[in-house]
Protein backbone atom coordinates (compact mmCIF):
# COMPACT_ATOMS: atom_id res chain seq x y z
CA UNK A 1 0.00 0.00 0.00
CA UNK A 2 1.08 3.58 -0.49
CA UNK A 3 1.93 5.78 2.28
CA UNK A 4 -0.71 8.96 2.28
CA UNK A 5 1.45 11.86 2.24
CA UNK A 6 3.01 10.32 -1.42
CA UNK A 7 -0.40 12.39 -2.68
CA UNK A 8 0.95 15.43 -0.99
CA UNK A 9 3.63 14.87 -3.10
CA UNK A 10 1.63 14.20 -6.26
CA UNK A 11 0.23 17.82 -5.83
CA UNK A 12 3.26 19.40 -5.03
CA UNK A 13 4.71 17.84 -8.57
CA UNK A 14 1.94 19.55 -9.97
CA UNK A 15 2.79 23.27 -8.84
CA UNK A 16 5.95 22.44 -10.32
CA UNK A 17 4.91 21.72 -14.07
CA UNK A 18 5.44 17.67 -13.51
CA UNK A 19 2.45 15.13 -13.84
CA UNK A 20 2.97 11.73 -11.73
CA UNK A 21 0.71 9.23 -13.00
CA UNK A 22 0.89 7.17 -9.31
CA UNK A 23 2.12 7.69 -6.10
CA UNK A 24 4.00 4.68 -6.22
CA UNK A 25 6.53 6.05 -8.94
CA UNK A 26 7.33 8.69 -6.05
CA UNK A 27 8.59 5.57 -3.57
CA UNK A 28 10.47 4.66 -6.85
CA UNK A 29 11.89 7.92 -7.13
CA UNK A 30 13.27 7.53 -4.01
CA UNK A 31 15.31 4.81 -4.95
CA UNK A 32 16.61 6.07 -8.06
CA UNK A 33 20.61 6.04 -7.88
CA UNK A 34 20.97 6.08 -12.28
CA UNK A 35 18.98 8.86 -14.58
CA UNK A 36 19.61 7.95 -18.73
CA UNK A 37 18.64 10.76 -20.50
CA UNK A 38 17.98 10.92 -24.41
CA UNK A 39 20.31 13.50 -26.13
CA UNK A 40 17.96 15.36 -29.29
CA UNK A 41 15.05 17.29 -27.56
CA UNK A 42 15.76 16.18 -24.23
CA UNK A 43 19.12 17.61 -23.35
CA UNK A 44 19.19 19.68 -26.40
CA UNK A 45 16.46 22.08 -28.03
CA UNK A 46 15.74 19.77 -30.76
CA UNK A 47 16.17 22.44 -33.31
CA UNK A 48 18.56 21.85 -35.44
CA UNK A 49 20.74 24.30 -37.62
CA UNK A 50 22.30 23.24 -41.11
CA UNK A 51 26.04 24.16 -40.63
CA UNK A 52 27.68 22.66 -43.80
CA UNK A 53 26.76 21.39 -47.12
CA UNK A 54 29.57 19.22 -48.85
CA UNK A 55 28.36 17.82 -51.95
CA UNK A 56 30.62 15.60 -54.34
CA UNK A 57 30.92 17.05 -57.44
CA UNK A 58 29.42 17.44 -60.36
CA UNK A 59 26.37 18.48 -57.80
CA UNK A 60 25.68 22.26 -56.09
CA UNK A 61 25.01 22.27 -52.59
CA UNK A 62 21.76 24.12 -53.50
CA UNK A 63 21.28 20.79 -55.60
CA UNK A 64 22.55 18.03 -52.83
CA UNK A 65 19.86 20.41 -50.06
CA UNK A 66 17.17 20.18 -52.42
CA UNK A 67 17.63 16.49 -52.69
CA UNK A 68 17.93 15.58 -49.66
CA UNK A 69 14.98 18.24 -48.44
CA UNK A 70 12.62 16.63 -51.22
CA UNK A 71 12.63 13.48 -49.14
CA UNK A 72 12.91 14.97 -45.82
CA UNK A 73 10.22 16.93 -46.48
CA UNK A 74 7.86 13.40 -45.41
CA UNK A 75 9.85 13.48 -42.16
CA UNK A 76 9.03 14.72 -38.49
CA UNK A 77 12.53 13.91 -37.21
CA UNK A 78 13.98 17.31 -35.82
CA UNK A 79 17.24 16.71 -38.56
CA UNK A 80 14.45 16.47 -40.98
CA UNK A 81 12.94 19.73 -40.65
CA UNK A 82 16.49 21.94 -40.30
CA UNK A 83 17.37 20.51 -43.45
CA UNK A 84 13.71 20.86 -45.00
CA UNK A 85 13.41 24.45 -43.58
CA UNK A 86 17.25 25.00 -45.06
CA UNK A 87 16.06 24.98 -48.26
CA UNK A 88 14.53 27.99 -49.29
CA UNK A 89 13.12 27.19 -52.85
CA UNK A 90 10.20 25.48 -53.76
CA UNK A 91 9.88 21.95 -52.90
CA UNK A 92 6.56 20.93 -54.86
CA UNK A 93 8.57 20.36 -58.22
CA UNK A 94 10.10 17.28 -57.32
CA UNK A 95 8.35 13.78 -57.71
CA UNK A 96 8.99 12.38 -54.42
CA UNK A 97 7.57 8.98 -53.98
CA UNK A 98 7.76 5.55 -52.27
CA UNK A 99 9.28 7.10 -49.08
CA UNK A 100 10.66 5.01 -46.18
CA UNK A 101 11.61 5.83 -42.97
CA UNK A 102 13.50 3.88 -40.52
CA UNK A 103 13.83 5.25 -36.68
CA UNK A 104 17.61 5.95 -35.93
CA UNK A 105 18.70 5.58 -39.48
CA UNK A 106 16.94 8.28 -41.95
CA UNK A 107 14.85 8.30 -44.56
CA UNK A 108 14.78 6.89 -48.41
CA UNK A 109 12.44 7.85 -51.16
CA UNK A 110 12.27 7.84 -55.10
CA UNK A 111 13.02 11.46 -56.11
CA UNK A 112 12.37 12.63 -59.66
CA UNK A 113 12.81 8.81 -60.70
CA UNK A 114 16.42 8.67 -58.19
CA UNK A 115 16.47 6.33 -55.49
CA UNK A 116 17.41 8.41 -52.47
CA UNK A 117 19.01 7.88 -49.55
CA UNK A 118 19.75 10.37 -46.30
CA UNK A 119 20.84 8.68 -43.04
CA UNK A 120 23.21 8.46 -41.03
CA UNK A 121 26.64 6.75 -41.59
CA UNK A 122 25.27 3.37 -40.12
CA UNK A 123 22.58 3.56 -42.89
CA UNK A 124 25.05 4.22 -45.90
CA UNK A 125 26.66 0.96 -44.69
CA UNK A 126 23.82 -1.22 -44.71
CA UNK A 127 22.77 0.29 -48.22
CA UNK A 128 26.35 -0.83 -49.70
CA UNK A 129 26.83 2.85 -50.21
CA UNK A 130 30.79 3.69 -50.09
CA UNK A 131 32.10 7.02 -48.69
CA UNK A 132 34.91 8.56 -48.21
CA UNK A 133 36.84 7.86 -44.85
CA UNK A 134 36.26 10.62 -42.94
CA UNK A 135 35.76 11.11 -38.91
CA UNK A 136 32.42 12.81 -38.47
CA UNK A 137 32.96 15.57 -35.29
CA UNK A 138 29.53 17.06 -35.73
CA UNK A 139 26.29 15.70 -36.42
CA UNK A 140 26.33 14.22 -40.23
CA UNK A 141 23.46 13.71 -42.26
CA UNK A 142 24.85 11.70 -45.80
CA UNK A 143 22.93 11.62 -48.97
CA UNK A 144 23.01 9.01 -51.59
CA UNK A 145 21.89 9.11 -54.95
CA UNK A 146 21.16 5.35 -56.81
CA UNK A 147 23.54 4.14 -54.28
CA UNK A 148 26.22 6.24 -55.02
CA UNK A 149 27.70 8.13 -51.99
CA UNK A 150 26.43 12.11 -52.94
CA UNK A 151 27.75 14.73 -50.36
CA UNK A 152 27.19 15.51 -46.90
CA UNK A 153 25.21 18.20 -44.74
CA UNK A 154 26.63 18.73 -41.06
CA UNK A 155 24.22 19.52 -38.68
CA UNK A 156 23.99 21.25 -35.23
CA UNK A 157 21.45 21.40 -32.05
CA UNK A 158 22.23 23.40 -28.79
CA UNK A 159 21.90 22.25 -25.21
CA UNK A 160 19.19 23.44 -23.49
CA UNK A 161 19.85 26.23 -20.99
CA UNK A 162 19.30 24.35 -17.76
CA UNK A 163 20.76 20.82 -18.96
CA UNK A 164 24.31 21.51 -17.33
CA UNK A 165 22.58 22.95 -13.80
CA UNK A 166 19.87 19.69 -14.01
CA UNK A 167 22.71 16.84 -13.80
CA UNK A 168 25.01 18.84 -11.52
CA UNK A 169 22.13 18.66 -9.39
CA UNK A 170 21.28 15.48 -10.18
CA UNK A 171 24.99 14.83 -8.66
CA UNK A 172 24.25 16.52 -5.73
CA UNK A 173 21.26 14.39 -5.01
CA UNK A 174 23.71 11.03 -5.03
CA UNK A 175 22.63 10.33 -8.31
CA UNK A 176 25.56 7.76 -9.03
CA UNK A 177 25.15 7.25 -12.63
CA UNK A 178 24.29 9.86 -15.13
CA UNK A 179 24.13 8.56 -18.18
CA UNK A 180 23.55 9.38 -22.17
CA UNK A 181 21.75 7.28 -24.56
CA UNK A 182 21.98 8.30 -28.29
CA UNK A 183 21.46 7.51 -31.89
CA UNK A 184 23.67 10.59 -32.72
CA UNK A 185 27.46 9.63 -33.53
CA UNK A 186 30.18 9.04 -30.77
CA UNK A 187 31.96 12.23 -31.65
CA UNK A 188 29.12 14.36 -30.79
CA UNK A 189 27.39 11.93 -27.88
CA UNK A 190 31.50 12.64 -26.25
CA UNK A 191 31.21 15.89 -26.48
CA UNK A 192 27.94 17.27 -25.27
CA UNK A 193 28.55 14.76 -21.98
CA UNK A 194 31.74 16.73 -21.62
CA UNK A 195 30.16 19.55 -21.35
CA UNK A 196 26.82 18.37 -19.46
CA UNK A 197 28.68 16.20 -16.93
CA UNK A 198 27.24 13.14 -17.52
CA UNK A 199 29.41 9.86 -16.23
CA UNK A 200 28.80 7.28 -18.84
CA UNK A 201 27.94 7.81 -23.02
CA UNK A 202 26.46 4.98 -24.97
CA UNK A 203 26.98 6.53 -29.03
CA UNK A 204 25.17 5.33 -32.11
CA UNK A 205 22.19 2.87 -30.66
CA UNK A 206 19.38 2.33 -32.45
CA UNK A 207 16.04 2.25 -30.82
CA UNK A 208 16.41 -1.14 -29.98
CA UNK A 209 19.64 -1.03 -28.84
CA UNK A 210 18.52 2.01 -26.24
CA UNK A 211 16.14 -0.53 -24.76
CA UNK A 212 19.03 -3.35 -24.96
CA UNK A 213 21.54 -0.86 -22.65
CA UNK A 214 17.92 0.14 -20.79
CA UNK A 215 17.71 -3.72 -19.65
CA UNK A 216 21.16 -3.77 -18.58
CA UNK A 217 20.80 -0.50 -16.64
CA UNK A 218 18.12 -2.28 -14.44
CA UNK A 219 19.21 -5.88 -14.14
CA UNK A 220 22.38 -4.51 -12.71
CA UNK A 221 20.60 -1.52 -10.37
CA UNK A 222 18.03 -3.99 -9.02
CA UNK A 223 20.82 -6.52 -7.30
CA UNK A 224 21.51 -3.83 -4.66
CA UNK A 225 17.66 -2.62 -4.82
CA UNK A 226 18.16 0.40 -6.65
CA UNK A 227 16.20 1.77 -9.79
CA UNK A 228 16.58 3.61 -13.14
CA UNK A 229 15.05 6.35 -14.52
CA UNK A 230 14.97 7.19 -18.13
CA UNK A 231 14.24 10.55 -19.26
CA UNK A 232 13.20 10.70 -23.33
CA UNK A 233 11.48 13.46 -25.25
CA UNK A 234 9.42 10.15 -27.24
CA UNK A 235 11.12 11.14 -31.09
CA UNK A 236 12.32 6.87 -31.24
CA UNK A 237 12.58 6.29 -27.56
CA UNK A 238 8.71 5.19 -26.43
CA UNK A 239 9.84 1.74 -25.78
CA UNK A 240 12.80 2.74 -23.59
CA UNK A 241 10.48 5.31 -21.26
CA UNK A 242 7.98 2.42 -21.11
CA UNK A 243 10.87 -0.37 -20.29
CA UNK A 244 12.82 2.24 -17.37
CA UNK A 245 11.24 1.77 -13.68
CA UNK A 246 10.17 5.32 -14.34
CA UNK A 247 9.86 6.74 -17.51
CA UNK A 248 9.94 10.81 -17.52
CA UNK A 249 8.76 12.50 -20.76
CA UNK A 250 8.96 15.64 -22.39
CA UNK A 251 5.49 16.61 -22.58
CA UNK A 252 6.08 19.92 -24.36
CA UNK A 253 6.77 19.11 -27.51
CA UNK A 254 3.56 17.39 -27.54
CA UNK A 255 4.68 13.60 -28.90
CA UNK A 256 1.34 11.74 -27.09
CA UNK A 257 3.02 8.36 -27.64
CA UNK A 258 5.64 9.56 -25.32
CA UNK A 259 3.13 11.06 -22.62
CA UNK A 260 1.22 7.93 -22.51
CA UNK A 261 4.14 5.83 -22.29
CA UNK A 262 5.68 7.93 -19.21
CA UNK A 263 5.04 7.72 -15.70
CA UNK A 264 6.18 10.87 -15.07
CA UNK A 265 5.76 14.11 -17.55
CA UNK A 266 7.88 17.04 -17.35
CA UNK A 267 4.98 19.71 -19.19
CA UNK A 268 7.93 22.73 -20.10
CA UNK A 269 10.38 20.08 -21.34
CA UNK A 270 13.47 21.71 -18.37
CA UNK A 271 15.58 18.44 -17.92
CA UNK A 272 16.39 19.85 -14.25
CA UNK A 273 12.72 18.92 -13.54
CA UNK A 274 14.26 16.00 -12.81
CA UNK A 275 16.00 16.71 -10.12
CA UNK A 276 12.97 18.46 -8.64
CA UNK A 277 10.92 15.50 -8.90
CA UNK A 278 13.59 13.20 -6.75
CA UNK A 279 13.19 15.84 -4.32
CA UNK A 280 9.89 15.89 -4.17
CA UNK A 281 9.64 12.07 -3.76
CA UNK A 282 12.41 12.02 -1.08
CA UNK A 283 10.99 15.03 1.01
CA UNK A 284 7.55 13.11 0.85
CA UNK A 285 9.45 9.88 1.81
CA UNK A 286 10.79 11.81 4.89
CA UNK A 287 7.57 13.40 5.85
CA UNK A 288 6.03 9.34 5.73
CA UNK A 289 8.38 7.86 7.96
P1 LIG B 1 18.74 10.78 -30.41
O1 LIG B 1 19.12 9.48 -29.79
O2 LIG B 1 19.87 11.76 -30.40
O3 LIG B 1 17.50 11.38 -29.80
P2 LIG B 1 17.44 9.64 -32.83
O4 LIG B 1 17.31 8.25 -32.30
O5 LIG B 1 16.19 10.43 -33.03
O6 LIG B 1 18.49 10.51 -31.97
O7 LIG B 1 18.23 9.60 -34.22
C1 LIG B 1 19.48 8.99 -34.25
C2 LIG B 1 20.22 9.31 -35.53
O8 LIG B 1 19.51 8.74 -36.65
C3 LIG B 1 20.35 10.77 -35.84
O9 LIG B 1 21.46 11.36 -35.18
C4 LIG B 1 20.53 10.73 -37.36
O10 LIG B 1 21.87 10.43 -37.65
C5 LIG B 1 19.69 9.55 -37.79
N1 LIG B 1 18.37 9.91 -38.31
C6 LIG B 1 17.17 9.54 -37.81
N2 LIG B 1 16.16 10.02 -38.55
C7 LIG B 1 16.72 10.75 -39.54
C8 LIG B 1 16.21 11.51 -40.65
N3 LIG B 1 14.91 11.64 -40.88
N4 LIG B 1 17.11 12.12 -41.45
C9 LIG B 1 18.43 11.99 -41.23
N5 LIG B 1 18.97 11.31 -40.23
C10 LIG B 1 18.14 10.67 -39.40
MG1 LIG C 1 15.25 12.13 -29.02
Amino acid sequence: SVPLSFFGGIGAASRHGILVKGSNFLEVLTRVTTVAFDKTGTLTQGHFTVNKISPQVPLSSHQLLGIAAAAEQHSNHPIARSITSAFTADLSHFQVHDITETAGHGIKAVVDGQQIIVGNAKTMAENQVTMPAAHAACTTVYVAINQQFAGSIEVADQPKPDSKGAIRTLNQLDIAQTVLLTGDNQAVANQISCELGLSTVKADLLPTQKVTEMEKLTHSAHQTNHRVAFVGDGINDTPVLARADVGIAMGGLGADAAIEAADVVIMDDKPSKVATIIQIAKATKRIVW
